[in-house]
């Protein structure tokens, strides 16, 4: 797994409960979804009804859970936790969808990945808190209409542009998670770093948070990772030299960039003269599939400006060379 990957590896989902903020008001940023569910939710509350359900879409790691848990939270409801891939036949949604509590809340995470008869059923559950079983097969099979009590279904998924638009349409309010700001992540990183007891300085937190690539969980991790190395070699205080010099030995730049990806711009720039040149050979020279380089590595090089898809191959942007400490050809003298 990489330091700077945006999924959740073992240890984060063993440390990522207890740095889960509880409520709105401990959410960092996201401004304007805190303030929108803020209403929707108060308003449920205040008509004594179940609030209309909610999708999420942003990327992994920006808070999706952790929102699901807070509004299940702030409604004083239970929550139950699937995910789309967990859900293959509608036999399985059936199960979960007749044992919910009233009021409860389903967190359906990844729900794009879910299966077609799973999903249309998904459809007449949300919309009329009903779903029609069928029992038997062939001619003789049945549909037996069976009532839900009400529940607020929280949908979460990578891009809400995935969603089939019945399925988008149905739920009563959306939020789109955005990459976290500098000022927000440093937030982020005090909070965890008193509840996990480390202790930090502003410039410290500065540091950490410009290298977490706009993502709270990989700002948790990379704040482990400092905390053991200024153990291990300082008296425990992570100050900015502290985090510098820790993230330096785990490869992981001033801007986030990891090992992986700077091997990608450094061939792009240094064999291929800043491109373009085609993914399978970029590959080639890294020495990595086409699917690591295309998947793991250029989304976050493509987010930071350094790296452009074209339809002639990948390019390297002027800031690429910046950022290697480079000069264009172009520039050189000669
Ligand atoms: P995935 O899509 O991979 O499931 P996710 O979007 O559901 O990711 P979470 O599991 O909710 O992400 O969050 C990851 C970690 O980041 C958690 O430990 C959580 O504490 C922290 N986190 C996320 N958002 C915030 C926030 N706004 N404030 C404080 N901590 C946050």
């Amino acid at each position: 797994d990489r330091l700077v990957g945006a999924s959740a590896d073992g240890e984060d989902q063993a440390v990522e409960a207890a740095l889960r903020p509880k409520s709105l008001a401990e959410f960092v940023g996201q401004e304007r979804v805190r303030e929108q569910l803020d209403l929707v939710l108060k308003a449920a509350l205040a008509r004594g009804a179940t609030a209309d359900h909610v999708l999420l879409s942003g990327a992994p790691g920006l808070g999706k859970t952790t929102l699901s848990m807070i509004i299940a939270a702030e409604m004083g409801a239970p929550i139950r936790i699937t995910s789309g891939p967990a859900i293959q036949h509608a036999g399985d949604l059936a199960a979960i969808l007749s044992s919910l509590q009233e009021g409860e809340v389903l967190f359906l995470d990844e729900i794009h990945r879910m299966s077609r008869p799973a999903e249309e059923m998904l459809y007449m559950a949300m919309e009329d808190f009903r779903v029609d079983v069928v029992v038997g097969k062939g001619p003789g099979a049945t549909a037996i209409p069976l009532e839900l009590p009400p529940f607020t279904l929280v949908g979460a998924t990578t891009r809400a542009g995935l969603l089939p638009p019945p399925l988008r349409d149905r739920f009563g309010f959306t939020a789109h998670m955005e990459f976290y700001g500098p000022a927000e992540l440093e937030r982020v990183i005090h909070r965890s770093a008193q509840l996990l007891d480390v202790p930090i300085d502003t410039a410290g937190a500065a540091e950490i948070a410009g290298r977490s690539r706009g993502t709270p969980r990989i700002a948790n991790r990379l704040l482990r990772r400092v905390r053991d190395y200024a153990q291990v070699k300082a008296d425990g205080m992570i100050t900015q030299e502290i985090a510098g010099t820790a993230l330096k030995v785990y490869e992981v730049d001033d801007r986030g960039l990891d090992r992986l990806d700077r091997a990608v711009l450094s061939a792009l720039l240094k064999l291929f003269g800043g491109g373009p040149v085609g993914l399978s050979t970029l590959a080639v020279a890294v020495g990595e599939e086409r699917e690591t380089v295309e998947e793991v590595a250029e989304p976050f090089l493509v987010r930071e400006g350094l790296l452009a898809r074209t339809p002639r191959g990948r390019v390297a942007t002027p800031a690429a060379w910046a950022h290697l400490g480079l000069v264009p050809p172009q520039a050189a003298p000669g």
